[in-house]
């Protein structure tokens, strides 16, 4: 089941991010990463093992930014490795992804994406899905309205969170069927998601879970609940 945190406020969103995923411990992982907007593009750190390899990779080369996402992998599609360890980029290293769950169809999408031309970085199943956001958002959608055609794809039980320096001011969240749950945390001029209450509850008591076929557009000040 592993973990999934994210951020979008005035602080340093690393810390809070990994502060979050030390809470989510318990529910198991091989690996973990990180992604922070910085300076206008995405920054990632990830690692195989345990949260303190982590945070070593991040003290030796720290990322600073206020919107991000982090996860612990369970790995079901690839080896534990940092190559498959999330979150995975898009071709111009503008979008990433992060997943729990399983893409159940993702060797007919791999197929059909490498058919038109995209290059895959990784041997998950959730690189499928910032490959098909890409795609969207080539053919002109928006950030909401690509992951919103690419969720209508897949097949399986997921909770993902889709981030993009194109859009930096949003975090967007989903939960199809029941891979962990997706709890959108309330803050004053900050919001926060999480798989679980422990990882965000020292910062806000105010909390809604989705439910499953549910998303949520998360930007500072707001919250956007779609079904
Ligand atoms: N199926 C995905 C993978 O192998 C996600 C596993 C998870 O839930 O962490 O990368």
């Amino acid at each position: 089941m592993c973990g999934i945190v994210g951020y979008i406020g005035p602080r340093n969103a690393a810390e809070i991010i990994l502060d979050g995923l030390r809470r989510l411990e318990y529910r198991g992982y091989d690996s973990a990463g990180i992604a922070v907007i910085e300076n206008g593009g995405i920054e990632v750190r990830r690692d195989v093992g345990k949260l303190s390899n982590l945070a070593h990779r991040l003290a030796e080369a720290p990322v600073m930014g206020q919107v991000g996402v982090g996860h612990t992998r369970w790995a079901t599609h690839g080896k534990p490795s940092e190559r498959n360890a999330h979150p995975h980029f898009d071709a111009e290293r503008k979008l990433v992804v992060v997943q729990n769950g399983i893409v159940e169809n993702y060797r007919r999408l791999r197929q059909e994406l490498l058919a038109q031309g995209h290059r895959f970085a990784s041997e998950t199943d959730t690189e499928v899905i910032v490959h098909l956001v890409e795609a969207y958002l080539d053919e002109g959608h928006d950030l909401e309205g690509a992951v919103r055609l690419a969720l209508g794809r897949i097949e399986g039980a997921h909770a993902i969170v889709v981030l993009s320096s194109r859009e930096p001011d949003r975090l967007i969240v989903a939960r199809l069927g029941n891979a962990g749950g997706v709890t959108v945390g309330l803050g004053e001029g900050e919001n926060f998601v999480a798989s679980d209450i422990p990882a965000i509850l020292d910062h806000t008591q105010r909390v809604i879970h989705l439910d499953s076929r549910e998303m949520a557009v998360i930007t500072y000040d707001a919250v956007h609940f779609l079904d």
